[in-house]
């Protein structure tokens, strides 16, 4: 814990050159512009997300289409219909696409809890990993 001392070792070597950064995983030294050790591979900082325009016009560009084919899914879906129908073999097909919805709104929310719980423990890996250096 105490050892922190680590990130500013030999920052008087060079007034222009960067100070050394020691990897968290296999504690060889590397520069501070890295986004991954050369050693091992292990991912040192995240990479910056692209600012640059064609980058924003997609991401505002998808943020406004993405609502809209939710809602003509929505809208167009015929499931309950068909459900409802007094005709045996269109009731089947109603159910099978209401068991199809229900599994694949399960499936879709696990994915979601997974990724969220991946997400907190590389997180809470990388605090520790800054904890340790
Ligand atoms: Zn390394």
């Amino acid at each position: 814990m105490s050892d922190g001392i680590d990130i500013m070792q030999g920052s008087d070597a060079g007034a222009q050159a960067p100070a050394p950064l020691t990897c968290p995983v296999c504690h060889q030294p590397v520069m501070p512009e890295y986004y991954f050790c050369p050693n091992c591979g292990a991912n040192l900082r995240p990479r910056p997300l692209p600012t640059d325009i064609a980058s924003q016009i997609g991401l505002y560009a998808f943020s406004i289409i993405l609502p809209l084919f939710v809602f003509i899914g929505i809208s167009k879906w015929q499931g309950t219909r068909y459900y409802r129908s007094a005709d045996p073999k269109e009731h089947q097909i109603g159910l099978i696409a209401w068991i199809l919805l229900v599994a694949s709104t399960v499936v879709i929310i696990y994915l979601m809890y997974v990724w969220t719980q991946s997400l907190i423990q590389s997180s809470i890996s990388s605090i520790n990993a800054d904890m340790s250096l």
